[in-house]
């Protein structure tokens, strides 16, 4: 017997046909003797939905009552869930995050779990009732719902799973593992058995998004076992296995060959700012970013550019895209400060990045990629690197030929 949480995303969850294949795929769960914790997102498309109908009430809205009709589409998603469950035979019994509770720190729109009671959930799971978990959801101090973030539903499987010593956490998705590349976009793009803990870190972070960067970080951190897979399976067929999350002494424990590079990521969701003619003197750059911060923007690639002559530079920087004009109003307001003569932004970039552990122990890899792009006559804009990884910032209109590009230079492409 074995203590699982099951997680299904939005394309999963889309519809009762499809939750009746997801009932399925829990009740052989249980049928094995294992004790089932799921957690479900809304269906495909229905968040999009409501934080439409959230901008049309009111565009400077509230974000507690955006909360209050975001997290509404996994309410429904559950009980759908637990009422399919139950005409199976299965029993089930749906529990929301304020019923449990998920306790999230005081932030709207993007709040981390602070603590999960498990009472409720462990006395259910232990009698072989199939516990049903919203993700995406929790509740703050002062009783209110909260929300996770976009794609939060991911977080909340891998707290929930840590909190009940789940002996495994199977992400359940529309695609049968993390490849090296979104295969949506690249047909030859192959899928990986294992990737590390800071592998899959880095590629959610910079744009992979079928794991939700925080539920990665989490993992990391409690040693939760993921799995990711496909939860489109045929009639009564078991699940393929998908891909493994596991640690750096695990793959070498397995005896590996590691590839140079893991995987490719891109997002189109990074604007760029220019701030021209600063002056080139200490504390310049601080009094740019000051505000950024303190507003909670992240400010991601930087560059300063050379010097002109008159002791003035040029700072360019990215904000994600959602952020872009509010971080023009914040530096407008800190012109005087700053001493800037204009800022000049573009909302059509997009950041590429190759990522791979075998990069700390190999030459090369940056400039294969600037050579790759150049060949193409794709223009770099910005760059930054970190120990694993390597990202440019290019015109959002090339980026499928780009990913297509570099996933063919490094060798990824399947026979
Ligand atoms: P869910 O609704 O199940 O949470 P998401 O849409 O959030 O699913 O994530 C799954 C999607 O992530 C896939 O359909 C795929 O297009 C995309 N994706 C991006 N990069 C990758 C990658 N490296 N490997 C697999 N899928 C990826
Ligand atoms: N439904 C939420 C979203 O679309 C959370 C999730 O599915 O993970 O962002
Ligand atoms: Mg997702």
């Amino acid at each position: 017997m074995a203590r699982i949480v099951m997680k299904f995303g939005g394309t999963s969850m889309a519809g009762t046909e499809r939750i009746r294949t997801v009932a399925k795929l829990v009740a052989r769960e249980v049928a094995q003797g294992n004790e089932v914790a799921v957690v479900v997102s809304a269906m495909a498309g229905e968040t999009d939905r409501l934080v439409g109908f959230c901008r049309e009430a009111n565009p400077r809205y509230d974000p507690a009552e955006y909360d209050v009709v975001v997290a509404s589409g996994e309410q429904v998603t559950s009980g759908l869930l637990a009422l399919t469950l139950q005409s199976l035979g299965v029993p089930a019994r749906s529990w929301l995050g304020w019923q449990l509770p998920i306790r999230t720190e005081e932030a709207h729109s993007r709040a981390r779990i602070i603590d999960i009671d498990t009472g409720a959930l462990l006395a259910a799971m232990t009698k072989g009732e199939v516990a049903v978990i919203p993700g995406f959801q929790g509740m703050m101090d002062d009783g209110r719902i909260s929300t996770l973030g976009r794609g939060g539903s991911d977080t909340s499987a891998v707290a929930i799973a840590a909190a009940v010593g789940a002996d495994r956490c199977d992400i359940y998705t529309d695609v049968d593992g993390v490849y090296t590349t979104d295969p949506r976009i690249v047909a030859r793009a192959q899928k990986l058995d294992y990737v590390t803990y800071e592998e899959m870190l880095e590629l959610a972070s910079v744009g992979a998004k079928v794991l939700q960067t925080r539920s990665v970080g989490l993992a990391m951190k409690t040693g939760v076992r993921i799995q990711v897979l496909s939860s489109f399976v045929e009639g009564d067929e078991a699940p393929k296995q998908g891909t493994m999350i596991v640690s750096d002494e695990e793959i070498e424990e397995l005896q590996m060959e590691r590839q140079l590079i893991t995987g490719i990521a891109h997002d189109k969701n990074e604007a760029k700012i220019i701030v021209t003619r600063v002056p080139d003197k200490p504390g310049a750059v601080a009094s740019i970013f000051g505000p950024l911060a303190a507003a909670g923007i992240n400010v991601d690639m930087i560059i300063q550019n050379v010097g002109r002559d008159k002791g003035e530079t040029d700072v360019t920087f990215t904000v994600p895209s959602a952020d872009l004009l509010r971080s023009i109003d914040l530096l407008e307001g800190a012109k005087d400060k700053i001493g800037f003569n204009r800022i000049l932004s573009d909302d059509k970039v997009a950041k590429i990045s190759v990522v791979g552990v075998g990069m700390k122990s190999h030459a090369g890899v940056a400039s294969t990629m600037f050579r790759a792009l150049a060949d193409r006559g794709i223009n770099i804009q910005a760059i930054s690197t970190s120990e694993i990884k390597v990202s440019v910032l290019i015109d959002q209109d090339e980026i499928e030929l780009a990913v297509r590009v570099l996933h063919t230079a490094y060798g990824l492409d399947a026979a």
